[in-house]
């Protein structure tokens, strides 16, 4: 159950409201990696997901958000606030201004309204988990700019804080992640291809502008990928030698979630190990 505490997450004090700002912190609100969509994404997941002490998690964070979400609307209100009055600062944001009243929407800072094709919710733990652990990337790196863009202290703490936050749910996560055990790069139950799986297609030829001709099989081969040349150009091409999906190849963790699809093989092969 939420319950609400009638006490910010943290005091957010404003010197000189900046509606223009304001404007641009909606971003945060109603935007793509705003406090809204990480709350939605989390608990949603949290509310699929099958594994105790990562659903726990996963609700836990989502709560959270709903603490920044206040936060930041709190603090977006306080800037628009000039908004209600006068003119010059109600053309900042018309549409805050003349439709909102001077509140706080489910809009981003170009008006657009908040929508839940923002959120990336797979119903695989380990897929959701990664997707979370960039969320969380691209909503530090917003708040990063936000704070480079406004010079009023008390606004700049708050950010500071809610940056901050993002960065500890980010390692939380990867955190989850990481404890569940998997290698890397497994997702889901069928085991990619062998070999067809380490090949980097070398998909372009020529000499840039920066006069580059291979900086992605440099990086390929970091990776222990293999770089194979386009038969356009007289390479070998990638091993397109037919390999039958083998469900439950995989390796797998007791914290997955329930396989989707006809797994049988998987399960068996799974309690045989
Ligand atoms: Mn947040
Ligand atoms: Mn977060």
């Amino acid at each position: 159950m939420y319950h609400h505490v009638k006490e910010l997450m943290y005091t957010v004090n404003v010197g000189v409201a900046d509606a223009t700002f304001g404007n641009m912190l909606l971003e945060q609100f109603g935007g793509a990696n705003g406090e809204l969509a990480a709350a939605m994404q989390y608990s949603i997941q949290g509310l699929n997901c099958e594994d105790a002490a990562r659903k726990d998690l996963l609700l836990d964070i989502g709560t959270e958000e709903l603490s920044h979400l206040e936060v930041v609307g709190t603090l977006i209100r306080m800037h628009l606030k000039p908004m209600k009055k006068a003119r010059s600062e109600a053309e900042a944001d018309p549409l805050v201004a003349v439709a909102g009243g001077g509140g706080v929407g489910l809009l981003n800072s170009a008006g657009n309204p908040w929508t839940a094709d923002y959120l990336k919710i797979t119903g695989d733990l380990a897929v959701d988990l990664r997707s979370n652990i960039a969320a969380e990337a691209r909503a530090k790196i917003v708040y990063e700019r936000l704070i480079n863009f406004t010079d009023d202290p008390g606004t700049k703490e708050a950010l500071q804080f809610l940056m901050t936050r993002e960065i500890t749910h980010m390692r939380a996560f990867a955190a989850a992640l990481e404890t569940m055990d998997k290698p890397a790069f497994s997702i889901g139950t069928i085991a990619p291809t062998p070999g067809l799986v380490d090949q980097f297609y070398d998909d372009s030829t020529g000499v840039g502008e920066s006069g580059t001709t291979d900086g992605a099989g440099t990086i390929a081969k970091r990776a222990g990928l293999q770089v194979v040349e386009s038969p356009i150009f007289k390479g070998a091409g990638l091993d397109v030698k037919p390999h039958k999906p083998v469900p439950g190849s995989e390796k797998t963790s007791p914290a997955d979630s329930e396989p989707v699809g006809d797994t049988t093989a998987g399960r068996e092969r799974r309690r045989a190990s």
